[in-house]
């Protein structure tokens, strides 16, 4: 599709969606400094993302670019993202995704940040919605190592966490990938607050076996790695 043939009005539509998870994700506190960037495919070769630098709590259309599936901007002003090249690495990957964000969610972050995996999941209902967190081995930010990295890992997963970096969902629209990076959080959450306690009561690997054959029935998951179980 020729940019030029993003009429206003859907640009304007998509724009304005990407504007609200945006800002609500900054309320969250997801994308504190301008970190963190979004993104929405629009078209076969072409995806909506949030400008370099741009302030995802204030974000107005002028800091929207179109670009193509190469990274380069071919409509609306200034740079996409820098890390623009993880965003596209998963459209390559998964036809099923039409919506990318990246951000820093604070405990989720704190995770990535001591290399500490997100993957022993104690909660049915994280396994259902959102399956097995994956870990991405660190690479700099905005790298072609990084996107190459993503890639490998986006096939099997909803969800990544990117080590001493912070985290990244996909989703078929905004609302499904905002509503993973939530369960993201409230995983790492729920984790810090299990180990305080001291005891990990993980599923066992038949029960979550059993969640996720659910999960690959209500949403049409992708194939998924096996959940680590510490026992109990
Ligand atoms: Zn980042």
């Amino acid at each position: 599709m020729d940019p030029s043939d993003v009429s206003t009005p859907m640009f304007d539509r998509i724009g304005g969606e990407i504007i609200e998870m945006a800002t609500t994700l900054s309320d969250h506190e997801y994308h504190a400094a301008r970190a963190g960037n979004l993104s929405v495919r629009i078209s076969s070769d072409l995806v909506v993302c949030t400008r370099h630098r741009a302030d995802k709590g204030k974000l107005t259309l002028n800091d929207l670019i179109i670009c193509n599936l190469q990274g380069d901007g071919v409509a609306g002003g200034g740079k996409p993202s820098s890390e623009i090249g993880m965003h596209l690495a998963c459209y390559r990957v998964r036809p099923d995704v039409s919506a990318v964000i990246h951000a820093h969610p604070p405990t989720a972050t704190g995770f990535a940040a001591a290399s500490t995996r997100l993957d022993q999941v104690t909660l049915p209902e994280l396994v259902v919605w959102l399956g097995p967190i994956g870990f991405v081995p660190y690479a700099t930010p905005g790298s072609s190592e990084l996107a190459d990295l993503v890639e490998q890992y986006i096939g099997s997963h909803d969800a990544l966490l990117l080590e001493n970096h912070g985290a990244l969902t996909v989703g078929q629209d905004l609302r499904q990938a905002a509503e993973r990076m939530d369960l993201v959080e409230h995983s790492a959450r729920v984790t810090l607050v299990v180990r305080q306690l001291g005891k990990v009561f993980s599923l066992s690997p038949a029960e979550s076996e059993e969640l996720l054959e659910i999960r690959r029935r209500v949403d049409r998951a992708p194939p998924v790695f096996p959940l680590s179980s510490a026992g109990r």
